[in-house]
């Protein structure tokens, strides 16, 4: 429980740590990555050491390694990376440990070592099991690299989660039912999927402003994610937050860690923290951050102080994104903040346009509809 309210925020359980290196730039990713740039392994590092070194290793309930990609690193470096991580932090007795990894990278021996240093959670990069799909968003795995990632990573990692992604260029309707038939099929207790959202900067933005990629449509958009809403929960899958469906005993604790306004840690190229009432993001270029971290300068390039009426707002935005919803009354007690009051007019006009209800005086949640139109009401949370 957060002592919020008294000034005082409570230390992190949860941690990020970035890892930028792919082997390519796919053409719809707007990351912190670096393609090709295998020889900053070491001083990344080096300074990724550098930077936990000051947290005087805290106990963690979750620790997410993400990216680009975790996995990229040889067997050698994967190993210094994850003592470093072990050396960095203290392990609290029911964590979780997750890390993310693309097919092509999964070998048994990699896997293994995941494993052995006690990584217990793996979020693979499948995207899709379909060639077409596959080659048009720029993956480098084939679909057959896909389904044997998923069975060895579920050879000795507990907790297996599949990314798929819907809504691509071109794609047709029975294209996405095959990538859920065949999902549905394979050891995984979690999946993720989201629509493809193409952002400025990517090269899918320029080639869709020349008019080389053509979306596929609102309407085919809400009926592919309804589609998947309906074959998960019918394959055992509750289906817990917009994008995130697990099987029993299997929700992301680090998600809900942040959906429930909980304060993390981050370390490395463009992470993301929000320690003792500041929300602060490291320089998003990697050779910008090792060059900060290696002269001794502090890799943070924003920085904002949330104060407590934001506090409160931001904790209805992210955690109305779970489906059960939140509990105004013990987010009021959280945080000392009214939001009863302060987001009485979203909560009110969300409810008049069907997008939330209120099963209780104290509890509220997406309807059916609000599901589908969720950031509008996110957006109203936090205001003007
Ligand atoms: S593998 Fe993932 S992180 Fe790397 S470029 Fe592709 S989408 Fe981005």
């Amino acid at each position: 429980m957060s002592s919020f309210s008294t000034g005082q925020w409570p230390v992190p359980r949860t941690a990020y740590v970035h890892v930028p290196f792919c082997r390519h730039r796919c053409g719809y990713c707007n990351f912190s990555v670096v393609a090709g740039r295998d020889d900053l392994f070491d001083r990344y590092l080096a300074a990724v050491s550098r930077e936990l070194e000051s947290l005087k290793r805290p106990t963690l309930d979750t620790l997410f390694i993400g990216g680009g990609t975790p996995t990229h690193f040889d067997v050698e470096r994967l190993q210094q990376f994850l003592l470093l991580m072990r050396q960095r932090f203290t392990f609290a007795v029911d964590y979780e440990w997750s890390i993310e990894a693309n097919p092509e990278d999964i070998t048994h021996e990699k896997v293994a070592l995941l494993a052995e240093f006690g990584v217990n959670r793996i979020s693979l990069g499948i995207q899709s099991f379909d060639e077409d799909k596959l080659r048009i968003l720029e993956r480098g795995h084939a679909p057959q690299d896909a389904m044997d990632a998923v069975q060895t990573a579920a050879e000795l990692i507990s907790n297996v989660s599949i990314d798929l992604i819907f809504a691509v260029p071109d794609e047709t309707i029975e294209q996405w039912l095959r990538d859920l038939e065949v999902a549905r099929q394979l050891p995984v207790n979690h999946l993720s999927t989201y629509a493809l959202t193409v952002e400025k900067g990517t090269s899918f933005w320029s080639r869709r402003a020349r008019g080389e990629l053509s979306g596929v449509g609102e309407c085919c958009e809400v009926e592919m994610y309804q589609m998947a809403r309906n074959i998960l929960q019918n394959s055992g899958f509750q289906h817990y937050e917009i994008s995130s469906f697990a099987q029993s005993g299997s929700r992301c604790q680090h998600n809900l860690a942040y959906w429930k306004g909980n304060c993390w840690y981050a370390a490395g190229p463009g992470a993301a923290r929000f320690v003792d009432g500041r929300r602060e993001v490291n320089h998003r270029s990697t050779t910008s951050y090792l060059r900060r971290v290696e002269s001794g300068q502090s890799p943070t390039a924003e920085l904002a102080e949330i104060n407590p009426e934001q506090f409160a707002r931001e904790r209805a935005a992210f955690g109305i994104r779970m489906i059960e919803g939140i509990d105004i009354e013990a987010i009021e007690k959280e945080t000392g903040f009214a939001l009863g009051s302060v987001c009485r007019n979203a909560i009110v006009q969300s409810v008049e346009d069907g997008l939330l209800v209120q099963p209780t005086p104290s509890r509220i949640k997406l309807s059916e509809r609000g599901i589908l139109f969720a950031d509008t009401v996110a957006s109203r949370f936090l205001g003007p």
